[in-house]
């Protein structure tokens, strides 16, 4: 149906992402019904159907509209294609030798490196979002869009590897992309600090004016500045000086504001004018897509189990969760072996012994249950007190989250009949953990321990 304007929808997008962005999630979809008010695309999976929903859903709609159609919603529905050769290499793409040789090291900057800081490789376009990161992405693109006027200044926080670098620099990156005359400058705060110590120590001209006369001010890692308060005046001035010419400011670091130790009230309390979001470790649906994206970017199709193997099993961060798929191709290339599960698990089966291989349905209820003090059966049971209420709910969520379970199963695990609310559970436990920073400690802290 409508063939026709699904392959021109395709054609344009395909010129406005990258190739890897296109192969991973716009080429196998296909359009169902182009009834305005029932608008339906096929995608091959339900990683992609997030994607589509959260990230590229607005994209879709406008290239539409360009085309002569608006329609009211769209709806993406999992519709799975014939199975596609397995680990294969497309031709047109091979493994880039820098993988074989340094898997898991960033480029070492040369001399061309822009001024700005900037490391081209960190865009949106090859950014996944989750419900970890999507408040994150969302702010960050509306920072990209209209920089010094709405969120400012912009504070991402989190732990390591998560995605705060490449986050700040696909801002940069855009902007710089949209409005070449735009200067960007990004540094981590080791940089301020040193640029500082230097300019009093040997008198140097010229700090000020490098870091005063940029339009987008990029600090990444701003916990190092902790402690030293001569720098943090410093900085504070700059940061004045920036805002009050509305221009925007960005800043990582591993802790919201509150909680930088010795960080001056004064930073702190302009710290916390604009906006301030966290990024979270990604769930399994987000963990898969990340490994999916990545293998692409490679020119290599993984097989569902595998993908899902390395996912259930790397749960720290996305820098570890890269690594350890590079580790897997790089070893497969060498070998001439396949990557697939077996291979996965000969790598990672060895450093990680001690962690269980699979998780039982079970084992997320009993072990939900005694983080809430509450039985198995006064979780499985009927009864409507909130404080049980919740912590059924958190369980429905982690079932979904860590083991992928579709909602009658999730129901029938927990002794219910009706999946619906199952999916009216998991989707209070989303929401809230947005919102809500005690539901959000609580899913942390539950989901690590799962694993031990
Ligand atoms: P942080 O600055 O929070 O320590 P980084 O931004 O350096 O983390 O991320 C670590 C690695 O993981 C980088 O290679 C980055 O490109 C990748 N990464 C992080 N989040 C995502 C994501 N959502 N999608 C794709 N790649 C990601
Ligand atoms: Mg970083």
């Amino acid at each position: 149906m409508s063939h026709s304007l699904w392959q021109s929808v395709l054609g344009e997008i395909e010129l406005s992402v990258s190739h890897a962005t296109y192969m991973t999630w716009f080429k196998n979809t296909e359009l169902i019904n182009d009834a305005p008010a029932n608008f339906t695309v096929a995608v091959p999976n339900i990683f992609a159907q997030r994607q589509f929903e959260v990230k590229f859903d607005s994209q879709v709609k406008a290239v539409l509209e360009k085309n002569g159609v608006k329609p009211d919603a769209i709806t993406y529905i999992v519709k799975t294609a014939a199975k596609r050769p397995v680990a294969s290499r497309e031709t047109t793409h091979h493994l880039p030798a820098d993988r074989l040789v340094a898997p898991a090291k960033k480029s070492i900057p040369s001399q061309s490196q822009p001024v700005s800081g900037l490391n081209p490789r960190y865009s949106f376009d090859n950014f996944i979002v989750g419900s970890s990161n999507d408040l994150a992405y969302s702010a960050c693109q509306a920072v990209a869009q209209h920089p010094g006027t709405k969120y400012n200044p912009l504070f991402l926080y989190g732990g390591v590897g998560l995605g705060k670098t490449h986050l700040i620099q696909a801002v940069g990156n855009e902007i710089t992309k949209k409005q070449p005359d735009t200067q960007v400058l990004y540094i981590s705060s080791e940089t301020f600090v040193n640029d500082f110590l230097e300019s009093i120590r040997f008198k140097k001209k010229g700090f000020a004016t490098k870091y005063r006369n940029v339009d987008v001010l990029i600090v990444d890692d701003m916990q190092f500045i902790a402690g030293k308060e001569k720098t943090q005046e410093e900085f504070f001035h700059t940061f004045n000086a920036l805002h009050q010419a509305n221009k925007q400011i960005i800043i990582s670091s591993d802790k919201p504001p509150r909680n930088i130790p010795t960080l001056t009230e004064r930073l702190r309390s302009r710290f916390e004018w604009g906006m301030s979001i966290d990024i979270q470790m990604p769930d399994f649906e987000t963990r898969c897509a990340i490994l999916e994206a990545k293998a692409a970017q490679s020119g290599v199709e993984l097989e569902r189990e595998t993908v899902e193997y390395l996912a259930n099993n790397i749960k720290t961060n996305i820098r570890e969760l890269e690594g350890a798929l590079n580790q897997l191709l790089a070893y497969s290339e060498m070998r001439g072996i396949p990557a697939d599960i077996s291979t996965a698990e000969g790598l990672i089966g060895n450093v990680r012994r001690s962690r269980p291989q699979h998780l039982t349905p079970k084992q997320i209820i009993d072990k939900t249950a005694r983080h809430f003090q509450l039985s198995p059966a006064e979780i499985c049971s009927a009864k409507r007190d909130k404080h049980i209420v919740t912590p059924r709910q958190i369980a429905m969520y982690l079932l979904r989250s860590e083991l992928h379970l579709s909602f009658p199963k999730i129901a029938s695990e927990l002794g219910r009949k009706d999946h619906t609310t199952a999916i009216h559970s998991v989707e209070k436990i989303e929401k809230a953990i947005k919102l809500d920073f005690l539901i959000r400690e609580q899913v942390a802290e539950l989901r690590d321990k799962l694993y031990v």
